[in-house]
């Protein structure tokens, strides 16, 4: 049962048991068997869904073990929020979900000083949280690259495409390896967000709570 049943297992069961998290929400019951397969994801969740777990433990359970070699300025999984607020709680969330398994993070986020965001990509990271504008000032730099970036996440679509972060959003994902993992989760479908989807999600799985 739990979440040994959706695949989650070893070391990453253990911490995520420890955090607290025993019984799947109904979001991670659909989305996290069928990331570990493979698939992308299309999801419409609210928050307190339980959608940041749904797509954050099949990343962590994919990224640990990949061992500690990194190049710099990369990250192996983006995963872009609307607001800082949020980012920062995807944040915190992956981290409690990955105590103690060696799973490096790093916010990239407007409005806060850009140094110690470059300063922490330097050596390369595993699991990168971002607010759009920001990200695409620094990719556009040549600060961070995303050719290695084989994880993508849209958290809140709905909000980010309010929010003017459109071509943003789309620039960053052209910039990811091109065999990359794709999860979209958004609260409400407007059209734009099916368009969206249609260009970035390879047949998905589209689940919905
Ligand atoms: P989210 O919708 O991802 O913002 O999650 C809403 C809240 O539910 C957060 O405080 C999570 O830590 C918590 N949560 C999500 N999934 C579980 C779970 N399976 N067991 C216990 N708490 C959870």
């Amino acid at each position: 049962g739990g979440f040994a049943a959706l695949g989650i297992t070893g070391a990453l069961l253990k911490s995520t048991e420890k955090a607290g998290f025993t019984d799947p929400k109904p979001i991670q019951v659909q989305a996290i068997p069928a990331q570990l397969e493979g698939r992308d994801i299309l999801g419409i969740a609210q928050t307190g869904s339980g959608k940041t777990a749904a797509f954050s433990l099949p990343i962590l359970s994919k990224i640990v073990g990949f061992g500690t070699k990194r190049l710099p300025r990369t990250c192996r999984a983006l995963i872009l929020a609307p607001t800082r607020e949020l980012a920062v709680q995807i944040e915190e969330t992956i981290r409690t979900l990955s105590k103690g398994l060696h799973v490096s993070t790093a916010l990239v986020l407007g409005g806060v000083s850009r140094f110690s965001q470059i300063k922490r990509m330097a050596p390369g990271i595993d699991i990168l949280i971002a607010t759009p504008g920001r990200l695409t000032d620094l990719v556009r730099e040549g600060q961070i690259s995303l050719a290695d970036t084989r994880f993508l996440v849209l958290d809140e679509a709905d909000r980010m495409l309010d929010m003017g972060f459109i071509h943003d959003v789309k620039r960053i994902a052209k910039a990811t390896h091109r065999d990359r993992q794709t999860a979209l989760f958004s609260a409400t479908m407007p059209h734009e967000i099916e368009q969206l989807a249609a260009g970035l999600l390879k047949n998905p799985v589209r689940v919905e709570v």
